[in-house]
């Protein structure tokens, strides 16, 4: 759906909702928490949010999320994960729990902690495509890396080598955490995103 203001659900299952509901409006979007499939249906794209991948993978499955997730990002609506968000967006995950499920919608293997191994937290100075003006300021915690993606996936970011934002059509994931930092232009690139699609 194309709107000048559409409506971005975030999943508040767990995680930092609060922070991309308040990123989202700044972005010039109408953004509202989304826990039942009832309210999924309702909006036009959804945020896929930080917080801890394996919580949030059993409670979508408790809520009846995972099925009506993978069937809307499936029918092509736009989605972006930040940090567990985006581990829930990858077709595979490395070093996940034996029963973790992810929605899926981006052909790429993720691994879960694999910059927590290293430095649990940091924040660094990342140059995104599609990002005009300064580099975004990456905020990393616990964060995943992606170390492979399929050839209809681009890399839109790299940290030390390693890729930490990714696009495949509608669906946008980073490593990092934008919705922490004030600076709104990553939630803009993906209302913009919603505006197209
Ligand atoms: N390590 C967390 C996970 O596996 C992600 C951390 C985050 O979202 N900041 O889900």
């Amino acid at each position: 759906m194309s709107t000048d203001t559409p409506t971005i659900g975030v999943l508040a299952l767990q995680g930092d909702v609060r922070e991309h509901l308040i990123a989202l409006a700044a972005a010039g979007a109408v953004a509202r928490p989304i826990r039942r499939p009832e309210e999924l249906a309702e909006v036009d794209a959804l945020v896929i949010p930080g917080g801890e991948s394996t919580t949030m993978s059993k409670l979508a499955v408790v809520f009846g999320l995972l099925e009506p997730l993978r069937a809307r990002v499936r029918a092509g609506m736009p989605v972006y994960g930040t940090c567990a968000g985006m581990i829930m967006l990858a077709d595979k995950i490395l070093d996940g729990r034996d029963d973790q499920e992810s929605v899926g919608g981006i052909d790429m293997t993720v691994r879960r902690n694999a910059f927590g191994r290293q430095n649990e937290s940091f924040e660094a100075a990342v140059e995104m495509q599609g990002i005009a003006g300064d580099p975004v300021d990456g905020v990393f915690i616990r964060a995943p890396w992606v170390e492979s993606v399929g050839a209809a996936v681009e890399v839109l970011a790299v940290h030390e080598g390693h890729t930490v934002a990714v696009r495949q059509g509608n669906v946008l994931a980073t490593s990092f955490h934008p919705e922490l930092t004030g600076d709104h232009r990553v939630h803009e690139l993906f209302v913009s995103m919603v505006r197209a699609g």
